[in-house]
């Protein structure tokens, strides 16, 4: 059993941001926490018998670190308590560089979290200030450096592809200077605006110039061969990562391995149902302190037809691919593909090349059953 655990709360909002998340306020985190933990507590008992044992947890958000690191080592410990958690399991909480000191990072480790994942963003001081972040590229390095001296197994940076005002020169230094404090995982991600984000009002004013699909494209090539030469495996369209340190809780969703996520908005995959919980925090708390699980939207059940589409979206997003023989309704699209070096085979799979990692939305549409 796989757990996602939403924090909704953020410093402040990001110029570009259009994830499930709100300004903290002390009074209403607490509420939220009690909301969670009764949530999981719920979930526990309507599995009943079933074996809930994690093998991954993962705090995201919104920013998990505006808890402190105690407060982050306790709620692992009240869904160890509830859940269980299995030997080796991944738990995984990701910090923005505004937020923790060095002793945030011992607590968090010290209470059983062993991932770190480090919101960077950009190592441009003007980048990040247009995207609104609360940190320099000074702070982001200072924080990179605490996770990794932390003994967490394993950190992660985000790196955003794509921003205003940069090109691919400046994009791969800050990459280079990353890669030198050698985190174990980068996850490179192009900047997609929200359309009522003050970013995306600034780019329809004029203000703000986006970079035209080649430059992004540009970077992301000239990332791949970076993270290559310098020992990165790269697993996942956005992700890379040394040797035995692929986020395992990620790979469960590429899989179509069950989860569970509680909190406002989180999404589940659970008896063959995807369903997510209501967005709303006031109607998240309202039912949970009730004693009922929050409203389930979207739910859905996947069949088998459903599942095998899923298989072959979810499966090429990973070096891994999928079995040729999913893809046997391609046809000659397979071959065409191929040739245009997009899509390559081996073992009786096939995957996407770095370059049909790029154009993976248009690749993988080519390759789903009619
Ligand atoms: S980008 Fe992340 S830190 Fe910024 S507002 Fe959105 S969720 Fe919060």
């Amino acid at each position: 059993m796989r757990l996602y655990v939403h924090w909704p709360f953020c410093l402040s909002r990001c110029s570009y941001c259009d994830f499930n998340a709100r300004v903290c306020d002390e009074s209403r985190m607490r509420g939220y926490m009690a909301a969670l933990l009764a949530e999981i507590g719920l979930w526990r008992g309507l599995l009943g018998r079933r074996d809930t044992a994690l093998s991954s947890v993962y705090i995201g958000g919104g920013t998990p670190s505006t808890l402190s690191g105690e407060e982050i080592s306790s709620l692992v410990g009240g869904i160890a308590e509830r859940f269980g958690l299995r030997e080796g399991a991944e738990v995984t909480v990701e910090v923005n560089p505004a937020t923790w000191v060095a002793e945030d990072y011992a607590a968090a480790c010290a209470g059983g979290v062993n991932r770190l994942s480090i919101g960077v963003q950009s190592l441009g001081d003007d980048a990040l200030r247009l995207l609104g972040r609360k940190h320099d590229a000074a702070a982001a390095m200072r924080a990179l450096a605490k996770a990794t001296g932390s003994g967490a197994a394993s950190v992660s940076v985000d790196l955003l592809l794509g921003v205003p005002g940069g090109d691919a020169a400046s994009f791969l230094a800050g990459l280079r200077e990353v890669i030198a404090a050698a985190p174990q995982h980068v996850s490179l991600y192009a900047l997609t605006l929200s359309v009522n984000s003050p970013m995306s009002r600034a780019v329809r004013r004029g203000e703000v110039a986006m970079p035209e699909e080649d430059e992004v494209a540009e970077q992301y090539l000239a990332a791949c061969a970076e993270m290559e030469a310098a020992g990165y495996e790269h697993y996942e369209i956005s992700n890379f990562s040394l040797p035995g340190h692929a986020c395992r809780h990620n790979m469960a969703y590429w899989r179509r391995e069950e989860y569970l996520g509680v909190g406002a908005g989180a999404h589940s995959f659970l008896g063959g149902y995807r369903f997510h919980n209501t967005v709303s925090l006031l109607a998240y708390m309202r039912s949970v302190s009730r004693g009922g699980l929050p409203p389930a939207e979207g739910l859905e059940y996947v069949g088998e037809a459903e599942g095998r589409a899923e298989e072959i979206m979810l499966g090429l997003r990973t070096a891994r691919g999928v079995p040729r023989g999913i893809l046997a309704h391609g046809g000659s699209r397979l071959g065409d593909l191929e040739e245009m070096g997009l899509l390559a085979a081996g073992g009786g799979r096939v995957h996407l090349t770095a370059r049909g990692m790029l154009l993976s939305n248009e690749v993988i549409a080519e390759l789903l059953p009619a």
